[in-house]
């Protein structure tokens, strides 16, 4: 694949059709300037201000893109809300489609065939394999990515951290919390 895309890249470059300091531009964007920290303030603004919530639940790409976060494989977005009830994994079962301007690139697991086939047929053995255990009471709820549409998810706000502002709950937002296959980080003993 790697040789494929190469080659690709070498005949569309001397052909005139991609400028390669545009793709060296755009690799950079995605691999190191954009990550899961942009997910991480929404999360937390959402957790700290209900009406941004609101918002969020009403028209996701809209409150997303009030904080700077929009742009190429994030056009639509649609949030996918953790209750005690229900809890929301994200895959892409046709490739790898991911909201890459909230979470950046996705994880090599997250492109591999046995996540994308594994997460629709057994996602509660999936989530154990993360190491996640949830009551069989929780229903979990499997969103399939689209070229169009983009999910992230919105996990509960751990207990404990009330009068926390948005600049410490975002520090509990992990990357995994956000497609389904973690859980925020726990506030600790101290909180
Ligand atoms: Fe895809």
């Amino acid at each position: 694949m790697d040789l494929r895309v190469r080659a690709l890249e070498t005949v569309l470059a001397a052909k005139g059709y991609v400028d390669p300091a545009a793709l060296d531009a755009l690799i950079d964007t995605y691999q190191t300037r954009i990550g899961p920290r942009n997910g991480a303030r929404v999360v937390a603004k959402a957790w700290a201000d209900p009406a941004y919530l609101d918002w969020l639940r009403r028209d996701a790409s809209a409150a997303i893109a009030s904080l700077g976060y929009s742009g190429r494989q994030g056009e639509h977005m649609v949030v996918a809300e953790n209750t005690p009830d229900c809890h929301n994994l994200v895959v892409c079962t046709l490739c790898s489609c991911y909201p890459w301007p909230v979470l950046g690139l996705p994880p090599t697991w997250y492109k591999s065939a046995p996540y994308r086939s594994r997460a629709v047929r057994d996602p509660r053995g999936v989530l154990a394999d993360f190491g996640v255990t949830l009551p069989d009471t929780c229903t979990i709820r499997v969103w399939d990515s689209t070229a169009e549409v983009r999910y992230l998810v919105l996990p509960q706000r751990p207990a404990g951290t009330e009068d926390w502002t948005e600049e410490a709950l975002a520090v509990l937002v992990t990357r995994d919390s956000m497609i389904g296959t973690g859980l925020p980080r726990s506030p600790g003993p101290s909180a």
